[in-house]
């Protein structure tokens, strides 16, 4: 009855475990290799490349930037205080 007990309960317990572990290492290896350029991936979509800003030269996210067509030619502009000087200007 005891190892019945020890076989019913210790068995899976490792199996499960051991399941884990692997899994872990399996996920932990994959992470470490991808982590970085899954990060690039995910922090500049294609819809969101770098855009410089012509009046203060930051570097703004197309996808969030204000934008302005300047003879064809679309300007991203940091903040709406870039695009009144670049218009001042
Ligand atoms: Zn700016």
């Amino acid at each position: 009855m005891i190892r019945f007990l020890i076989f019913r309960f210790l068995v899976p317990l490792l199996i499960l475990l051991l399941a884990r572990s692997v899994l872990r290492s399996l996920f932990g290896g994959f992470q470490s290799s991808s982590r970085s350029r899954s990060a690039q991936r995910r922090d500049i979509p294609a819809s969101a490349e770098l855009k410089k800003d012509p009046v203060c030269g930051t570097y703004v996210s197309a996808a969030a930037s204000l934008t302005r067509v300047v003879h064809g030619e679309t300007l991203h502009f940091c903040s709406e205080e870039c695009l009144k000087k670049y218009r001042a200007a």
